[in-house]
């Protein structure tokens, strides 16, 4: 297992190679501006579709920059299980759009509806359209509504997925392990991959574990996975013996974890092996690219959205790049992290398409924090460059936090946890 070093240290500009900010300098040659500014129209407003709004704005002024989002107030994930763990205030996830407004994006709040690539225009559910000379599809995810028999937009109301940008999903769930008396059962149904943030589940794990630790000492909690190994998972285990011994009982797909079917009715779980009735039900169902990603043709069979690696432009679809979570993006998790970096990346490289130039091949990193308890964090990092039109790990680059490591160690990870995700939303969100 390598551990991680200079890694930490590294700021998402360096990280960059400067791609962002030799965009930055470009010109662009008469002929492709004509009397009309270019405009680059943004679906999605989270880490990687408010981060593209950014860098296109700092790019060129003379860009018609516009963020198209749904919802008034954006919930970030990363963080939001320590909301459960009792540790955070959702308050503290939550954003708005004013400063990006008046940074000079025009910030839309409506849903996109529908995509004509050939006329170049995004349909609202306004009924108002918007015209693109280039379009950044960054949606992040939804979920595969069907495929587990049971679960559906109304079992979520029940059995909440707390796992997208809706901050009404994670409220439910903390009411839910509020309203539990002790002594009672909480179940996590973690996804298969490809999914958002792969650690996700197990720091979520972590932060009930927690709360129950204090507030609920006789609770217990299980995690049914459709995985047989789980990311960091010695760190995460060797911890959970640590900190929440007898508490968390991760069952494995091989051991009959694999969730088969449930019933928002009777809050019961079905697994192969097996049937259970928690008191509280946390459902992280399959998942694939946001409606909006199939509508413009940019999704493929996998439903998730090819790209070329340098310019996250459509594989499918000329003009239109995907961002995020739904993209595919070969060996690089879903995480906010990459997501940020790929919204500069992709800003940097319309810029240099728009002035008739070939963007160069980048290297991107993912750093994930996973909080475990209170001044506990652990982390896995990794480089990716493209290889073959597919981001690839860097071998020997990266790595994660060591096995075995002090307390202050990990107290210091929970600091750069904090510290990154305050320094990343207030360079999107102001
Ligand atoms: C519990 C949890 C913990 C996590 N922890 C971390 C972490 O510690 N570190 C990390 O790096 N990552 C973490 N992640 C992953 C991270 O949240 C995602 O990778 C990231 O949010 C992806 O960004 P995105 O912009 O692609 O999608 P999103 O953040 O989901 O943003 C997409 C936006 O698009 C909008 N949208 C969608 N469709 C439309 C439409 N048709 N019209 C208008 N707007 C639309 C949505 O409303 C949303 O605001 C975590 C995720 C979860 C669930």
């Amino acid at each position: 297992m390598r551990t991680k070093s200079a890694l930490l240290g590294k700021t998402r500009r360096q990280i960059l190679h400067g791609a962002a900010g030799a965009a930055a300098a470009a010109l662009w040659p008469r002929s492709s501006i004509g009397q009309t500014a270019p405009r680059v129209v943004i679906v999605g407003g989270g880490f990687a579709g408010a981060s593209c709004a950014r860098a296109l704005r700092g790019a060129d002024a003379r860009l018609a920059v516009t963020l198209i989002e749904q919802r008034r107030v954006y919930t970030a994930p990363p963080l939001s299980n320590g909301v459960l763990g009792g540790l955070r205030a959702l308050a503290n996830q939550q954003f708005g759009y004013g400063k990006i407004a008046a940074a000079g994006i025009a910030v839309v709040n409506a849903a996109a509806t529908a995509v004509d690539a050939k006329m170049r225009t995004v349909a609202l559910a306004t009924g108002d359209k918007v015209a693109y000379d280039r379009l950044v599809l960054a949606p992040g995810i939804d979920f595969r509504w069907g495929s587990l028999p049971g679960y559906d937009e109304a079992a979520a109301a029940k059995m909440p997925h707390a796992w997208t940008a809706d901050g009404e999903q994670i409220d439910l769930l903390r009411r839910q392990l509020d309203a539990m008396e002790d002594g009672g059962l909480v179940v996590i149904a973690a996804p298969a991959n490809p999914a958002r943030c792969p650690p996700g589940p197990y720091e979520r794990a972590s932060m009930i574990a927690h709360y129950l630790k204090s507030k609920k000492p006789r609770a217990k909690l299980v995690i049914l996975d459709a995985k047989d190994t789980f990311t960091m998972q010695r760190l995460f285990q060797d911890a959970w013996k640590e900190l929440y011994p007898g508490l968390i009982e991760w069952i494995s797909l091989s051991a009959g974890g694999s969730v088969s079917s449930v019933d928002a009715a009777t809050r019961t779980i079905e697994t192969d092996f097996g049937e259970y009735k928690p008191a509280v039900a946390n459902v992280i169902p399959p998942q694939k690219a946001a409606p909006i990603a199939a509508l413009a043709g940019v999704a493929d069979r996998t439903g998730w959205c090819p790209v070329d690696p340098i310019t996250f432009e459509s594989q499918q679809q000329p003009n239109i790049h995907v961002i995020g979570d739904a993209a595919i993006s070969g060996a690089m998790p879903k995480s906010a992290f990459a997501a940020s970096l790929e919204g500069e990346l992709c800003a940097a490289s319309i810029v240099r398409l728009m002035a008739g130039e070939r963007p160069a091949a980048p290297k991107l990193v993912s750093n994930c924090y996973s909080l475990v308890a209170p001044d506990y964090a652990i982390s896995i990092a990794s480089v990716y460059h493209p290889v073959d039109g597919q981001y690839v790990e860097v071998e020997g680059a990266g790595g994660v936090s060591p096995l075995g490591a002090p307390p202050a160690f990990r107290a210091e990870e929970a600091k750069f946890a904090d510290a990154w995700f305050r320094t990343n939303t207030s360079a999107i969100f102001g």
